[in-house]
């Protein structure tokens, strides 16, 4: 199957509602985008399924919401106020500013100016907190989750009864000032990330780095991505970031070339090492059996919600030819899908409506699902094809008589007549309860 263009997914987003232009109505903002009523579905199941792979399906790894607004010495420890920089070049005649390594020479790739020599540019957002602006009251918004994880280490450890190896989750927003965002949802100055800080003893780090890589490629492939848009890249150690012994990233080949979605990372013992420090306080971890103390190290898988929604998207985008008609198929894997099923009469008469209404409603104490009557049925299940809708539950002229409803599969459209009565037991099975 052909990979589909960026156009074809974006124009999809956009038809149907995954995604929109961030403060369109006033002409939007550039790499700024809201997720609509179906993206927003789309996006809580990505978390959704990460969280439960991550933390509820293990008994060694809790979870943590850290606030986006951190002490300012946080990443000072960090290194983030440091080394969290890119170079940058400015045009003395129009103002425009690009990355000194995007530009040629000593012109502006714009206007033909005059460029400044490079100067390094910190890509964490600035603020105040409180009603003094003055260098004093300077905050950043947090450029990665993991820095809310380290500085709560302590009290997790003591708080829980969590002995090493043990990690600590957390799904939040990020910020960063990127001067080339780009590729619609995948370089944002706001994203979503999924962080696991996991913690070693020293010299276990190489086998929980494997363990980790092992586990993260297998989320993708159990969600459905294609084996062949997958591969892992590690890290040279001229790109190695400077807390880290080694990384690997697992990147998906989107339309716009292979692109990371997650990066493993072993991080040693460096911000451990660098918050006691700071702070003063110890951080070290104090091992019963062996009566020895030590800064355990840390592999961190560290990956996008909205890169994997994206990749998600796009390797579930589908155009075929069914009986000598275009359909459009997102073939979500249905843990992923928007919704689970939908529900239509097959008629606006007979008592049809009110019986689907009925079945539309038990349904959704179970799934989210969807209603509609409008149009012919083929119309409908393309609407429902579209947005990923792995499920289509018909009632027609059999339903009021025995009972029976056809339900129809999206991706290979075959219909089987199933007792209204087993429909959600039918649908758990083939959809798989939030715990499968
Ligand atoms: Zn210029």
């Amino acid at each position: 199957m052909p990979a589909p263009t960026m156009e074809q997914v974006v124009n999809l987003c956009k038809r149907r509602g995954f995604v929109f232009p961030g403060s369109e109505i006033y002409g939007g903002l550039g790499a700024s985008l809201d997720y609509g009523p179906l993206g927003v579905e789309l996006k809580r199941n990505v978390k959704d399924a990460w969280w439960r792979a991550v933390v509820t399906r293990r008994d060694d790894v809790v979870g943590l919401d850290a606030a986006i607004i951190m002490h300012p010495r946080v990443w000072e420890a960090s290194g983030h106020i440091a080394g969290f920089t890119d170079p940058l070049v400015d045009c003395k005649a129009c103002k425009q500013r690009f990355r000194a390594d995007h530009v040629q020479g000593t012109v502006c790739p714009e206007c033909g100016g005059e460029l400044t020599a490079a100067r390094q540019f910190n890509l964490m957002f600035k603020t105040y907190v409180g009603p003094v602006e003055d260098t004093a009251h300077v905050a950043h918004l947090r450029p990665e989750t993991a820095q809310g994880t380290f500085v709560n280490f302590r009290n997790v450890l003591e708080t829980s009864r969590l002995k090493l190896p043990f990690g600590i989750a957390q799904v939040g927003r990020s910020f960063r000032n990127e001067i080339t965002p780009g590729n619609f949802l995948f370089r944002t100055r706001e994203f979503e990330q999924m962080e696991l800080e996991y913690f070693v003893r020293p010299g276990e780090d190489d086998h929980w780095f494997e363990h980790w890589r092992a586990e993260r490629m297998r989320w993708y492939l159990d969600l459905g991505l294609g084996r062949e848009r997958l591969r892992e890249r590690p890290h040279g150690p001229d790109e190695l970031a400077h807390y880290a012994k080694g990384c690997v990233d697992i990147e998906y080949q989107f339309p716009f070339g292979w692109s990371e979605l997650e990066g493993i990372a072993n991080r040693t013992d460096f911000d451990l090492r660098r918050h006691s420090e700071h702070s003063g306080k110890d951080l070290t971890y104090f091992d019963e059996e062996r009566r020895e103390r030590f800064l355990p190290y840390v592999i961190e898988p560290a990956a996008g919600a909205d890169r994997s929604l994206l990749a998600f998207l796009v390797d579930a985008y589908t155009e075929e030819e069914v009986d000598g008609e275009a359909r459009t198929v997102l073939r979500l894997h249905p843990q992923l899908a928007p919704y689970k099923a939908a529900v239509f009469p097959l008629l606006r008469k007979d008592g049809q409506p009110e019986r689907a209404r009925k079945i539309y409603d038990d349904l959704r104490r179970h799934f989210s699902a969807d209603y509609d009557q409008a149009g012919s049925i083929g119309r409908r299940y393309r609407r429902q094809d579209e947005v990923g809708t792995p499920f289509g539950i018909t009632v027609d002229h059999d339903t009021m008589r025995d009972g029976t409803v056809t339900l129809r599969e999206r991706d290979s459209m075959t219909q089987v007549r199933v007792p209204e009565d087993r429909l959600i037991e039918e649908l758990r099975g083939r959809i798989g309860g939030p715990n499968s």
